[in-house]
């Protein structure tokens, strides 16, 4: 399989943007080619320079802990960046389709419709696993991605190994799995495949497990046809500096993580055994993540009278396969205290 194949027509041909210090990176000491503010910035760092645009220092900080090479490895503006550009980057609008499998993460449908990229569904089966059957027939010559999100959100499961590594063996476009909550699972990731399958993408981000979110800061990993497709077409400066600054800070702190990981897992398990045993609490679904999905009677209107109490849960109850649920994020023990004691209260 050629990537390069796979790229949108457009971008076969595109030539990417460059600056003077592509070439010149680290041997001029004066810079005056890019209208920067030359006297310095308001802010104590040397924030009136544009950051490194492939963010060199970053990736060998995370290539440490990962075990994935740099040139595997690419930086987004979240991993909805990364969602996006490869549907800009692989997917011909109005005439190539991607295959999502609901209930998924709502972003691949919206970034589908952003670039007028069909979206098919296949939904998965009643134990929250691949419908390989269905998947199968779905696919034609312009399928260009399936995005697999494992551990899922909303359900909260991982997906069978084996289904993905069927996936991989056959389907002839690219196979995103979207990691954003392998932290929390027991299941592996796929980044030691990234070898065996030139066609895979795995994404992870720092919004989760490395308590992140606000800094917008994804990974995606994949082999270097692809990878290099993604640099040509994102924006010069995506990473801006203090992200990558304050990253690269962050990764020292790995024991930190590692801490809250734990907890949040063992949490996760007190929570789900302390819903289990409250009336109303028709079902809770095992998670791999840092949520929980459960079904609740009246689920709107709990959904409602813990809002009316300043407690914000997810009211997935109209989603297709999660009817009547509710997905709710691990909080703190006392968070998670205040939720049971709410939903105690309501019975
Ligand atoms: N993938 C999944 C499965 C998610 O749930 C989320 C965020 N809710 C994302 C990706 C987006 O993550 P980021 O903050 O890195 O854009």
């Amino acid at each position: 399989m050629d990537i390069k194949d796979l790229q949108r027509e457009n971008i076969k041909t595109l030539r990417p943007y460059s600056t003077a210090r592509d070439e010149f990176k680290g041997q001029a000491s004066v810079f005056l080619d890019a209208n920067e503010n030359s006297f310095g910035s308001p802010l104590p760092a040397n924030y009136n320079r544009y950051p490194d645009p492939l963010q060199l220092d970053l990736k060998e900080a995370i290539s440490k802990i990962k075990g994935v090479p740099i040139e595997n490895t690419f930086l987004g503006n979240g991993s909805d960046e990364a969602i996006d550009l490869l549907f800009r980057a692989f997917c011909n609008p109005g005439k190539d389709n991607v295959i999502i499998l609901p209930p998924t993460y709502g972003m691949y449908e919206v970034s589908a419709n952003i670039n007028d990229v069909e979206v098919r569904k296949v939904n998965l089966l009643p134990n929250f696993q691949l419908d390989l059957e269905k998947i199968a027939e779905t696919i034609d010559a312009n399928t260009k991605i399936i995005f697999i999100c494992s551990p899922n959100n909303p359900t909260g499961n991982s997906l069978n190994r084996t289904d993905i590594e069927t996936i991989l063996a056959n389907f002839k476009g690219l196979v995103v799995i979207d990691e954003a909550y392998i932290n929390f699972a027991k299941q592996k990731t796929f980044i030691q495949e990234l070898t065996e399958y030139v066609n895979l993408v795995v994404l992870q981000t720092f919004s989760k497990a490395w308590g992140l979110a606000a800094l917008r800061l994804g990974m995606a990993f994949s082999s270097r046809p692809v990878i290099d497709i993604l640099n040509k077409v994102k924006p010069p400066y995506n990473i801006n500096q203090a992200t990558q600054d304050l990253a690269l800070a962050a990764l020292e702190n790995i024991q930190q993580v590692n801490e809250w990981i734990k907890i949040t897992v063992a949490e996760r398990e007190r929570l789900s055994a302390e819903l289990a045993k409250i009336p109303m609490v028709k079902k809770v679904y095992p998670s791999d993540a840092n949520f929980i999905l459960a079904e609740i009677a009246n689920a709107v209107d709990v959904y409602n009278k813990l809002v009316d109490h300043g407690v914000i849960v997810r009211d997935r109850s109209k989603v297709t396969l999660c009817e009547g649920c509710l997905r709710i994020t691990i909080g703190t023990a006392s968070e998670n205290d205040q939720l049971i004691d709410l939903l105690r209260a309501m019975n």
